[in-house]
């Protein structure tokens, strides 16, 4: 029940949760493609965990997208594994939000999952399956201020796992998601330390945010031979903000 000898890429790697994940899976021994725009972080990643190997990509560039995924299948001999992570945030108050910064988010944290779990989707298809976790939100489930196109992206998010599930079965992959309550990261960092972001912790049951550490073990379940009879399920890991009516 391991990961060990997995072909995994990691989206979003360059920094915060992606990063964490993409060591984090080296170090159970799987061989890991990590990806993003930032190559110069990548290259970082890669220069201290070797079986790291960085692959440069745009989720929001169909053309990159394809090119990406081939290059890490390429790189590590196939895929049997896809955190379908990258991700960008835009706070404001939804009156004020302009046409292009809607555009991006949704183009970044929808359409790019969908990009890049199709192109994976097919090579793993042919190799005879693997399994894909998505990176959706809490916000997927509830609501916050400020953060409507967001919300909206991940909410999609929890919904397209569900149906690429439903779709991709019969070729042998599964697609999951994680549903990370706050972790403090670079999309959120200088609001959650701030008087609001400190004022949330008043609503997750644990009284603290989360740690990129945290999602590991529920990664190994979704992503690993220990879920294999799991499919269409986002797993909120969120110390308990949920449970909140
Ligand atoms: P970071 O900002 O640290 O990481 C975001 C990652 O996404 C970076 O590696 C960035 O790399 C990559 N990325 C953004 N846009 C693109 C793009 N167009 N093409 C390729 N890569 C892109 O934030 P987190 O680590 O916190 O976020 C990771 C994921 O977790 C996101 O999907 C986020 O929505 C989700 N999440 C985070 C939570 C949190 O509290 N931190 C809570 C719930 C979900 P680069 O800029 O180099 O391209």
């Amino acid at each position: 029940m391991s990961l060990r000898s997995c072909k995994i890429f990691v989206t979003g790697a360059s920094s915060g949760i992606g990063a964490h994940l993409a060591r984090a899976l080296a170090r159970r021994g799987a061989a890991v493609a990590a990806g993003a725009r930032r190559a110069e972080a990548l290259a970082d990643l890669a220069a201290v965990e070797p079986r790291i190997t960085p692959v440069k990509l745009d989720v929001t560039d169909p053309g990159s997208v394809r090119s990406g995924v081939a290059a890490a299948a390429e790189a590590l001999g196939g895929l049997d594994g896809l955190v379908n992570n990258a991700g960008i945030a835009w706070g404001g108050r939804a009156l004020d939000m302009a046409e292009d910064d809607w555009a991006r988010v949704i183009d970044t944290n929808l359409s790019g999952v969908f990009r890049v779990a199709q192109a994976a989707a097919r090579v793993m298809a042919e190799d005879g399956g693997g399994s894909i976790v998505n990176t959706a939100s809490v916000l997927g489930f509830g609501t916050g201020t400020g953060v409507a196109a967001y919300a909206a992206s991940k909410a999609a998010v929890v919904h397209l796992t569900r149906n690429l599930a439903l779709e991709w079965a019969r070729h042998g992959v599964r697609v999951n998601a994680l549903a990370p309550g706050y972790i403090p990261t670079e999309i959120n960092r200088g609001f959650l330390e701030g008087e609001a972001g400190q004022a949330m912790l008043k609503d997750i049951p644990m009284r603290r945010f989360g740690r990129p550490e945290d999602l590991e073990a529920p990664l190994e379940l979704l992503l690993g031979p220990g879920g294999a009879y799991i499919t269409g399920v986002t797993l909120p890991v969120d110390g308990g903000h949920l449970c909140r009516p």
